[in-house]
């Protein structure tokens, strides 16, 4: 009889508690793993063929027109060649608030061309590969914004879901210019993940960096019969790179400078014209980087003044770094956690340690686990992303999903070799999955949306979000190859 009161007891705080379950937000998020997996195929063919197009930063004409005409399929208003690049481009669906936006990048790295093999082989020699995953990354957002529209299409959720095609992220970085042309102001909340050797919901940064180009004009002169008729723009860029390295050690250890030169004249027997170096600095806070570039312009009007000649410093493009929203990443956490890791079969496992063998690393094969949100570190290690320069405008979550082993060298032929079969697959189709089902959060949940816009003014500030690229037209493909962030 006790049994039987408390089995009735049970049954009742367990009918209560399903009860007062948001049993909608379960719904949803249901269907959008159902979406995700009823458009499996489709998916990866899409990524497959960007993976094999493998085009280089703002030539990604076939990348881009495969994912626009998708979106278009799937019933999305596209408008393509925004911000002057043709190759990026907006994809919409639904009407008014929320707006949530989540970004897709497709452009590969020169030079790295790679079978679907754990051993180097390049599929095209010279040719370009995706060594920084980018046909996943694409494909993966895409099959995300596609499930939000489907329960936007039934009624289930209200508001605008909004693609992203983001040209160039591995040269001038698209983002940046769409970000000037303030495309993204009207989000709630914008989305991205990035293939990675590990899954995590994004809890740090990225540095902040500079692009510029510093030119010296001089006067030629034959260097034996008369060189105090000429003017060396090459003397002119010595004397800048010395003023920069004398510098490296009054700046914070943050700091990251590094420059190339570019042209320094042609003979010996020919006091140079002109000379040429291209040049970044980096720094956890676009701040710092603000005055190190004061400081190194300085030094271009010094080497200029030292060597007789014009020096004359042209900036190219730069980022921000990333401004992370904590309770944003706690929300995509949760979703991780539902989703729980990526299971491997025999044969990927395989994979990756051969990939590991061959490269001298630990062969521990590959890391689908969900870990703990990691802790914020004040100085990340790592490179730059224009992802940064939405991250000041807009909130933005960050995913990373495993795609590789662990200990693989990035924009390197392993990632690209990886991003072509079932373990590149298997980290898009999951975080199709894990983003859309966390822009189910937002869509539903306002309160969210108010607190990831709360902690995103604190972050903020009062900065006032200014590109660092000049006004006017978005730059055309050039031969110079792409800087690799
Ligand atoms: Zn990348």
């Amino acid at each position: 009889m006790k049994m039987k009161i408390l089995l009735t007891l049970l049954t009742t705080i367990l009918f209560v508690s399903s009860f007062a379950q948001p049993k909608k937000a379960g719904a949803n998020k249901e269907a959008a793993i159902q979406s995700v997996n009823s458009h499996q195929q489709e998916l990866i063919a899409i990524s497959d063929k960007v993976w094999a197009f493998a085009e280089t930063a703002l030539r990604e004409t076939q990348s881009s027109k495969v994912l626009a005409d998708y979106a278009e399929a799937q019933g999305f208003a596209v408008k393509r060649g925004v911000s002057g690049m043709p190759t990026a481009f907006v994809a919409e669906f639904g009407s008014g608030k929320p707006i949530i936006g989540i970004i897709g990048e497709f452009d590969a790295l020169p030079g790295i061309s790679q079978k679907a093999q754990p051993t180097r082989e390049p599929l095209q020699a010279g040719a370009a590969g995706h060594g920084c995953g980018h046909n996943l990354f694409g494909a993966g957002s895409l099959g995300a914004a596609v499930a939000v529209k489907e329960l936007i299409a039934s009624g289930k959720l209200k508001g605008t879901i909004r693609f992203y095609g983001t040209p160039a992220e591995e040269s001038v970085g698209g983002k940046i210019y769409m970000a000037r042309d303030g495309l993204f102001k009207d989000l709630d909340v914008c989305l991205d993940w990035h293939p990675n050797p590990e899954i995590a919901a994004s809890t740090q940064s990225s540095q902040a960096m500079i692009d510029f180009i510093v030119e010296f004009k001089g006067k030629s002169a034959h260097a034996a019969a008369d060189p105090w008729n000429g003017r060396s723009a090459v003397d002119g860029a010595e004397a800048f790179t010395h003023g920069v390295n004398l510098l490296r050690e009054h700046v914070l250890p943050s700091v990251r400078m590094h420059y190339a030169i570019k042209a320094g004249g042609d003979v010996p027997n020919v006091v140079p014209e002109y000379a040429k170096v291209w040049m970044w600095v980096r720094d956890s806070k676009r701040s710092v980087v603000d005055e190190v570039f004061a400081r190194v312009k300085e030094i271009a009007t010094g080497a200029g003044l030292i060597a007789g000649v014009e020096a004359k410093v042209t900036v190219q493009t730069g980022d921000y770094e990333m401004l992370v929203n904590l309770t944003g990443a706690a929300a995509l956490q949760k979703n991780l956690e539902i989703l729980g890791p990526i299971v491997y079969s025999p044969e990927e496992i395989a994979f990756a340690k051969k990939i590991q063998e061959v490269q001298g690393k630990d062969q521990t094969g590959l890391d689908g686990e969900i870990h703990p949100l990691k802790d914020t570190k004040e100085h990340p290690e790592g490179g730059s992303t224009d992802v940064g320069d939405i991250s000041w405008n807009v909130p933005e979550i960050t995913l990373v999903a495993t795609t590789a082993p662990k200990g693989t060298a990035w924009h390197g032929w392993a990632v690209v070799a990886c991003g072509g079969m079932s373990i590149g697959h298997k980290g898009m189709l999951f975080s199709a999955k894990a983003l859309s089902m966390t822009m189910v959060d937002l869509f539903e949940n306002e309160a969210l949306r108010k607190e990831i816009r709360t902690e995103f003014d604190q972050r903020k500030g009062n900065v006032v979000y200014k590109a660092y690229i000049p006004e006017g037209l978005a730059p055309v493909p050039t031969d110079s190859k792409p800087a690799l962030k």
